[in-house]
């Protein structure tokens, strides 16, 4: 059998909000005790999942839908923007408009490429598990707030622009 890296996935335990992580294998068992607080995590790994490194469900929540987006750290893309943005400023003090302009757009098209580049991260609706190393699934689309509200009801919208930003306290 030829090696395939596994699906990995990041979730809180839903007892003690202890951050875990795990791959998928063929072998990986359905449950499992917590190693912080001992609960039983029950999972429900899919053979799109074992086999194909496919989100087609949660595994942790059985949601039937998950979202993709970038794997970006926003703080990062804001730090390159207003780096870009102070260099421009200083340009245009010594009045060298051209140099500044010809900045900027370099630092623009940096942050682009690098969102370009990025990899996505397949996260849960319901439960906000994240799964990466995964095969693209077409059925699986970027973030819809009315998907949101019909998984995820009682979410208050905190961080609804970047959901994986933080994760629930609740
Ligand atoms: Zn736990
Ligand atoms: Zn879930």
């Amino acid at each position: 059998m030829c090696y395939r890296p596994a699906v990995n996935v990041r979730f809180r335990c839903r007892q003690c909000r202890t951050e875990l992580e795990f791959d998928v294998r063929a072998d990986t068992p359905e449950r499992s005790p917590c190693p912080q607080c001992g609960a039983e995590i029950g999972l429900r790994l899919t053979d799109a999942m074992r086999r194909h490194n496919q989100v087609d469900r949660c595994a942790v929540c059985d949601c039937p839908t998950v979202y993709v987006q970038k794997d970006f750290n926003r703080a990062i893309g804001v730090g390159i923007f207003l780096t870009g943005a102070a260099l421009f400023l200083v340009c245009a003090w010594f009045n060298r408009l051209v140099e500044g302009t010809l900045v900027w757009a370099a630092f623009v098209a940096a942050d682009a490429l690098l969102y370009k580049w990025l990899p996505e991260v397949t996260i849960c609706y319901k439960c906000h598990a994240q799964y990466r190393d995964v095969s693209p699934n077409p059925h699986n689309r970027p973030f819809e707030l009315g998907l949101a509200e019909k998984y995820d009801p009682l979410d208050k919208r905190v961080g609804a622009e970047n959901p994986a930003a933080e994760w629930r306290s609740r």
